[in-house]
């Protein structure tokens, strides 16, 4: 085991998953033994029936394995078993969550197509309906949820919170001896309308192992801190994400942040990284996010991952940089056909590193590295696999004589097993 493998294998022992039900999403399972499960949402109009299935597509091949999309009206609805269609004859198998807010009971109950496409509903406690309406709205939603057999995230926001709910809270906390700040009572009233909804759920007829719950704030500490409450309180599969996480490295930043606190402690069974996507920018970056972030931890494995120094004084050119991207975008793009040929590929670990000093010590620890010659180093370039020096490449082809060198290796490493047929 190398000492990267051995780092992972470390991190995986300490990051046990604290122990749920098992909820099945169409063929995808959340909770239970089942790994952390990485989902995402479109930003098109579902009206659009072909741009909604691409984005889908898309979404899906960047390993997004869930998609939400948005049902808000009538020709929403009547969109998404089309859509489903779509996706089908694309050879796209991705389970479609629908998105409800406010009128999801009469959309559910007048389109029966929609209903039986979409392999969970995603259901807001805060956006169901007041007073009374609230109840009938929503056991409506869970009755058609129980006819299908399908099941439901109660997702609550803290944008959106049901504020009947949280004026009850505040008038029980003004009550306490000792009665909590506007923050706790805030983040109490999250946790209470999940758990309430839930337990609503099930005494209308929905059972434990079709629900999941979310509690999404944009703050990191609430978010930390209302999860903590809300993994000590139920066994349900936890969906995790800051929500209106924000653009670029702040959003990636303030979810990785809140997530990793969270996920190191076991709690999360499946994320949504909410990027605002740059303008033009790609929606898949959310899906590359969220692997990122559980494969950097040691959870799970999708890609082979680059490590890189950051540079410094001693290597003037950006040619390690430009190495560094190259590799990183050709594992990328290889990667559906070697997870298809190669067992395993996704463990794969790379270093491009800028000179001597780290170099060759950091390409040992890789699968495969490469330690390029810093400022006034002699130029040569050696090549490492599995901790051992195995070439050292020179002149002006050392990225074309490298990147064969990985293709090769996965082909040699990488087998497939006999399947047995
Ligand atoms: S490996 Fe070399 S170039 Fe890279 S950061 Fe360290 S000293 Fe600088």
């Amino acid at each position: 085991m190398s000492g990267r493998e051995h780092a992972v294998s470390h991190l995986l022992s300490a990051a046990a998953r604290r122990p749920t039900r098992t909820v099945s999403v169409g063929h995808v399972r959340i909770g239970g033994d089942a790994p952390v499960v990485v989902q995402s949402m479109t930003n098109t109009d579902t009206v659009d029936v072909v741009r909604t299935a691409i984005q889908c597509a898309e979404l899906a091949r960047a390993g997004s394995e869930l998609v939400r999309i948005t049902v808000n009206t009538s020709e929403a609805a009547a969109a998404v078993a089309p859509i489903r269609a779509h996706l089908d004859r694309m050879g796209v198998d991705v389970p479609l969550i629908g998105d409800f807010h406010y009128n999801g009971h009469r959309l559910l109950a007048e389109h029966p197509a929609c209903a039986l496409a979409l392999a969970k509903y995603r259901i807001n406690p805060g956006n169901v309906g007041h007073g009374r309406k609230r109840d009938e709205q929503f056991v409506q939603m869970i009755e058609i949820a129980c006819q299908y057999d399908k099941p439901v995230r109660i997702g609550v926001n803290w944008g959106s919170l049901d504020q009947d709910l949280l004026a009850r809270i505040m008038d029980e906390n003004a009550h306490r001896a000792e009665p909590r700040d506007a923050i706790e009572v805030m983040r109490e009233a999250m946790v209470a309308s999940a758990l309430e909804s839930a337990a609503r759920a099930e005494e209308i007829g929905l059972p434990g192992d079709r629900i999941v719950l979310s509690c999404k704030v944009s703050g990191v500490q609430d978010l930390i801190a209302i999860y903590r409450e809300l993994s000590r309180a139920c066994d349900y599969p936890l969906h995790l994400g800051l929500t209106e996480a924000g653009m670029g490295s702040k959003g990636i930043v303030a979810s990785t942040a809140a997530m990793a606190v969270l996920l190191q402690e076991g709690i999360g069974d499946t994320i949504r990284v909410s990027l605002t996507p740059q303008p033009g920018g790609e929606r898949t970056q959310e899906v590359i996010v969220a692997q990122e972030m559980l494969q950097t931890m040691g959870l799970r494995a999708f890609t082979p991952m680059v490590v890189a120094c950051p540079g410094c004084g001693r290597t003037t050119s950006t040619f390690f940089q430009e190495l560094a991207q190259s590799i990183q975008e050709h594992v990328r793009s290889r990667m559906p056909q070697w997870r298809l040929d190669h067992d395993g590929v996704e463990n794969m670990t790379l270093a491009v590193m800028g000179c001597v000093v780290n170099g060759p010590g950091e390409s040992k620890h890789a699968n495969i590295g490469i330690s390029l010659p810093g400022t006034g180093e002699v130029p040569a370039a050696p090549v490492f696999e599995d901790g051992a020096k195995t070439v050292t490449l020179r002149g002006d082809r050392i990225a074309e004589d490298f990147t064969a060198i990985v293709d090769a290796y996965v082909a040699r490493t990488y087998q497939r097993k006999p399947t047995g047929r």
